[in-house]
């Protein structure tokens, strides 16, 4: 069993950016505001602190 994302309460501070981390063959991006962590296959869009999804995110999204 992999281990599963980090995903930690969002306070509002979310600024969400890829890594180098590759988990299943996906892309890993973790929040800087809370340290959560995020790939495509995961049922949630991570949203900016603002209620955006950011352009790096929707990249990844379109890679499915
Ligand atoms: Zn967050």
């Amino acid at each position: 069993m992999a281990r599963p994302l980090k995903s930690n309460p969002c306070d509002e501070t979310c600024e969400w950016v890829a890594t180098k981390k590759v988990r299943d063959g996906e892309r890993v991006f973790e929040c800087l505001g809370c340290d959560s962590e995020w790939t495509r296959s995961s049922n949630f869009t991570p949203k900016e602190a603002d209620g955006t999804v950011s352009d790096e995110v929707l990249a990844e999204l379109r890679q499915t």
